[in-house]
């Protein structure tokens, strides 16, 4: 339906798809290097190349006028010496730097050669960096410099561009004043027709947006600042507006057109349940969320859905009753988590909350013996298995179905496309996916992420949880922490201590785990007091059984590397100790606490750090001591990290925007976002004449949208 004829233009037939060695000044060679540092294949991508600040060569500063408060400075002088000073790590290029005013000094701890090769003494320096001072005289470290001819940069008229390079591309004069050379070569070639416009009139005039190709132009080559701030905004929205609008189309199209199982009718056994088996009054959030869930999988199109639910929300009840859902409309589920141990706890608490029903569950992970594999391949195959709980072993091709109806993936908002058709191979129509995930992302940005599925939070912590109070202490009371861990033993709770896990070396976290495990029992001999270890060296069979010893509460401590991360359940344990915690993460630390505070005790969370600590370390042990949210601290955790960091975000692609910042865009997200609703509520096809630049736009780009399969 999306078929037009008129509107099958073939983006390979614009000027700015060319090989960028076809660009004059460019050639083979460079296009070479052009190709490895910058990912610059073609005259669009070096478009696509912003600058990331531009120099006004006008506002040249005096030496004798920087203070110490002064920041960035841009100056023009003579080099009157350059010599390198200092050995081994001392070692160091420095400049000197005269201007009419006074002297300053350039210095280089980097690239020393290639720098001192390329400046000659008794010329002159256009000048830009970070000014310092270091013994009462000002001075520059790795500062940029460029050749500077008065003379030459009178008269013009914009402010020139200045564009992220590499040494390589130095040295191959690809310098950032040669990428400018060449993208002015570009845009004097191109005319408003090489850059159409793709924003109706309409939200043009409404945001007061300057046209496209304007825009690309003084994004480049602004005549001031405001000409470049127009610029920018302009190509920040539609950036935001393109991809809002390539995500609502996926989901209504999805919507309107999806084939999915129905779930005709709410049957025995989630009654059954519900009523007699249910050892608790579920959340008013877990209500809704199962009312959602109800409503997708009763209509004939396929579910998609995320749940979202900080640690310790109930969600796996959710996910059970949502399984029974499928049992009583004769249809098989699966649940899927990210470890054994995981698994295996799941299959432990549902087998048991089930026992009394006439329904079958087994356990399949990879270390399933080759026996009982069989059987419950069998048993799945003939479809007298109706619940299958394990890990991603489930997704290979021997597990076969009679008729799967819902998959949950449980804490792990990375299923991909790819997981996602293994799944959808092992049924003609493809089964209901719920997807649960505890690291909350702060909700626009997962609307903006995963804006093509449907979206559920449980923001309700089920009754009676007290908040776990969280301190930080310095290695020093190390005593006095173990002395308290005592006495909370004594009162037949349980505790965790937890080790990090360097990403560098496997062999480097098992000696600190070792030696951190002999500590800990030199603290707490046996037998008195028992403990279990698991960490990621083991065969699974022996974590399992140190788990279960815990479990069982046959040992009161569990030493541990983040193994135990997601999803385990002790409701006993009452205290957590981090190790070395500043070497975690924000969501990382959320989600280990959230492993106690899961029972009706007071829990505690320690948080034990050496003394050297970075700002940013300080920052988020003052943030985990302050506040339980999760989803303030993903807030936070945005904040300091920015979104492309946020664990599981940069998998979506959504966010890979080249200019717009969904934290510092805030506005222009939101105007985009209304702006897209509005226009696909009016138009869902965008068939109407006001719409057709849009629609061209996104056709053109065809493999970025679901369009793909139709047009
Ligand atoms: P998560 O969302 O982290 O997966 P779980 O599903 O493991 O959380 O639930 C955490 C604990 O809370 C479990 O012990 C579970 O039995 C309990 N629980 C879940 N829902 C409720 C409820 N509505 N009332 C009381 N306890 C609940
Ligand atoms: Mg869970």
């Amino acid at each position: 339906m999306f078929v037009d004829k008129h509107f099958s233009i073939n983006a390979s037939q614009s000027i700015l798809s060319n090989p960028i060695e076809y660009l004059k000044g460019v050639g083979p060679l460079r296009a070479d290097i052009l190709k490895k540092e910058l990912n610059i294949f073609t005259f669009k991508d070096l478009l696509e190349h912003f600058p990331f600040r531009h120099v006004d060569k006008t506002q040249v500063q005096l030496i004798r006028e920087i203070t110490p408060q002064t920041d960035q400075v841009q100056v023009a002088g003579r080099l009157v010496s350059l010599q390198v000073l200092g050995e081994n790590r001392g070692k160091r290029l420095v400049g000197e730097l005269r201007d009419s005013s006074g002297t300053m000094e350039l210095v280089w701890f980097q690239g020393i050669n290639w720098v001192q090769k390329s400046l000659e003494i008794g010329k002159e320096y256009l000048v830009y960096g970070k000014a310092s001072f270091f013994s009462g005289y000002p001075q520059i470290t790795h500062p940029e410099i460029e050749a500077f001819s008065p003379e030459k940069s009178e008269g013009k008229s914009f402010l020139e561009p200045v564009y992220p390079t590499t040494e390589k591309l130095k040295q191959k004069q690809l310098g950032g004043r040669q990428i400018g050379k060449l993208t002015w070569g570009l845009l004097t070639a191109l005319t408003p027709a090489d850059i159409p416009e793709n924003l109706p009139d309409k939200i043009l005039q409404s945001l007061n947006l300057i046209s496209r190709y304007k825009a690309y132009n003084d994004i480049h080559f602004p005549a001031n600042f405001n000409a470049y701030q127009d610029a920018l905004n302009r190509l920040k929205f539609e950036e935001l507006f393109m991809a809002q609008l390539r995500l609502n189309l996926i989901k209504s199209e999805r919507h309107r057109f999806s084939h999915g199982v129905v779930f005709k009718q709410v049957g025995e056994l989630f009654n059954s349940f519900y009523k007699t088996c249910l050892p608790f009054e579920l959340t008013g959030a877990q209500k809704r969320v199962l009312r959602e869930i109800r409503q997708d999988t009763a209509h004939g199109r396929q579910m998609n859905r995320l749940l979202q639910g900080d640690v310790g929300s109930g969600k796996t009840i959710v996910a059970l009753l949502s399984m029974l859902l499928a049992v009583d409309n004769g249809f098989q589920s699966c649940m899927m988590a990210p470890t054994e141990i995981l698994a295996n706890q799941h299959f432990a608490g549902i087998s048991e909350l089930v026992k009394d029903l006439p329904v079958t569950v087994r356990l399949l992970t990879g270390s399933t013996k080759a026996k009982e594999r069989r059987e419950v391949l069998a048993a799945l195959e003939s479809g007298e298995l109706n619940l299958i709980i394990g890990t991603h072993a489930l997704l290979e091709d021997p597990v076969k179905f009679k008729n799967i109806g819902l998959a949950i993936i449980d804490e792990q908002h990375r299923f991909g496309v790819e997981q996602r058709s293994k799944l959808w191979r092992k049924a003609n129509i493809p089964p209901h996916v719920l997807v649960m995930t505890a690291t909350p992302i702060p909700r626009t940005l997962a609307m903006t992420a995963y804006g093509d599925l449907d979206y559920s939070v449980i923001d309700e912590l089920p009754p009676g949880r007290q908040p776990v109070t969280t301190v930080h202490r310095f290695e020093q009371a190390r005593g006095s922490v173990m002395d308290f861990m005592k006495q909370e033993i004594a009162k037949g709770r349980q505790a965790y201590i937890i080790f990090p896990l360097i990403e560098e070396s496997e062999k480097i976290n098992y000696e600190n785990l070792m030696r951190g495990y002999e500590n800990v029992k030199a603290f707490f001999p046996e037998p008195k007091y028992w403990i279990s270890m698991v960490h990621g060296r083991q065969p699974a069979e022996q974590k399992d059984t140190n788990m279960q010893r815990f479990i069982t509460r046959d040992t009161q401590i569990m030493v541990s590397t983040t193994v135990i991360e997601v999803g385990v359940n002790v409701p006993n344990a009452s205290v957590m100790v981090i190790e070395s915690s500043e070497k975690f993460g924000l969501s990382q630390l959320h989600q280990l606490r959230g492993r106690v505070g899961r029972g009706s005790d007071k829990s505690y969370c320690i948080l034990l750090t050496g003394n050297k600590l970075s700002s940013e370390a300080k920052e988020r042990l003052k943030i985990m001591t302050a506040t339980n949210d999760g989803f303030k601290i993903a807030e936070k955790d945005m904040e300091l990290r920015g979104p492309g960091d946020i664990e599981g975000t940069r998998q979506s692609g959504m966010l890979n925007f080249k200019l717009a910042s969904l934290l510092q865009d805030k506005q222009w997200l939101d105007a985009a976002k209304q702006m897209a609703q509005q226009i696909l509520e009016a138009d869902p096809d965008l068939s109407e004449k006001a719409n057709e630049r849009l629609k061209h736009f996104l056709q053109a780009q065809k493999g970025k949208t679901a369009w793909s399969k139709i047009s």
